[in-house]
This record gives structure tokens, C-alpha cells and sequence, in this order.
């Protein structure tokens, strides 16, 4: 599978490869890196997040929602052009093509984990259904938690410089 991630030790994003032999994940930009449990190195769905270990993930389509917005608006310029040289047929057609691309397009799109937590996407990893799709209430839990950890970090650092 491939871990798309942000390095917890130096913020660089990377995209790391993971095969059934990978022990460690390993941040390809510094030092960091974090032993991968046996359970999700052995081609199964991974249990929990393989950069932070948080066990709530959700499945997402891998289909960027970017591609599908242009899309539909390309779909509509053409659409226009056609109807503006009166071939109304063409217009029609035009955006049902479009349509059906987006459509098969996010059919055939794999799905890919995301960690609530850390926002690590696990992607061409096997799926057996053991995840849910996204649900805001968890996404916010997990939020707040992230909101009060940076406020921690902002106090204990202000505490340190009053130290020095
Ligand atoms: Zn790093
Ligand atoms: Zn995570």
C-alpha cells in the first residue's frame, strides 16, 4: 500500500511505499519513523493508522472532488458553445458524456483511508469493509482534540521562554 502523509517530526509530506516486508515507516526527509504492526503489514485492511496508530479512519473515494467540479464545469462550457450555434442536440449530449464520465470515473475509482487524526491517506491498501465512510461527529471530535493540543503546546512553549 502507499502512506501518503505528513512527517509528525518535520511537517514534509511524503508518499511512502509499504510492502509486506516494510517493518518501520520511515519519514524519507529526516530521522523519524515508527514500527508497523505485524496485523497491518500482512495485506490485510490496516486496523489503524500506520502514522500515528489512531484507530479511527475513514474510506473515502480516491478521486479528487477538484477533477469532478472541472469536469462538470468543462462539460457546461462545451454545452454552451453548442447551444449558442443552436445545435441543441449537441448541447444535450455534451453534458450527458460529461456526466457519464464523472460517474464512471468515481466507479472505478479505489477507495483510500484517512486517518481521522493525522490525515495519513492509506491508499491501494486491500479493503474489507472494515472502516465507515466519513462521519462528521468523529471529525470533530478529533478536531477539538487537535485545537487543545496545539493550545497545551502554545502554553507549555510561552512557559519555557518565561524559563529562560
Ligand atoms: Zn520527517
Ligand atoms: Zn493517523
Amino acid at each position: 500500500m502507499w502512506i501518503v502523509f505528513e512527517c509528525p517530526a518535520c511537517h514534509v509530506s511524503s508518499l511512502v511505499e509499504v510492502v509486506a516486508e516494510t517493518t518501520d515507516l520511515r519519514c524519507p526527509k529526516c530521522s523519524w519513523q515508527r514500527p508497523i504492526a505485524a496485523e497491518n503489514r500482512s495485506g490485510n485492511e490496516p486496523a489503524s493508522c500506520l502514522v500515528c496508530g489512531c484507530e479511527d479512519i475513514w474510506r473515502q473515494k480516491d478521486f479528487p472532488q477538484r477533477v469532478g467540479v472541472l469536469m462538470v464545469a468543462i462539460g457546461a462550457l462545451v454545452s454552451t458553445i453548442f447551444w449558442w450555434f443552436m445545435m441543441p442536440e449537441w448541447a444535450i449530449g455534451v453534458l450527458l458524456l460529461f456526466a457519464l464520465l464523472d460517474g464512471l470515473l468515481y466507479t472505478l475509482m479505489r477507495d483510500v483511508l484517512v486517518c481521522y487524526r493525522c490525515h495519513a491517506r492509506h491508499r491501494h491498501t486491500p479493503l474489507a469493509g472494515r472502516h465507515e465512510r466519513f462521519n462528521l461527529e468523529t471529525h470533530e471530535r478529533y478536531r477539538q482534540e487537535s485545537i487543545r493540543l496545539e493550545e497545551i503546546g502554545r502554553k507549555s512553549e510561552t512557559r519555557n521562554r518565561k524559563v529562560e
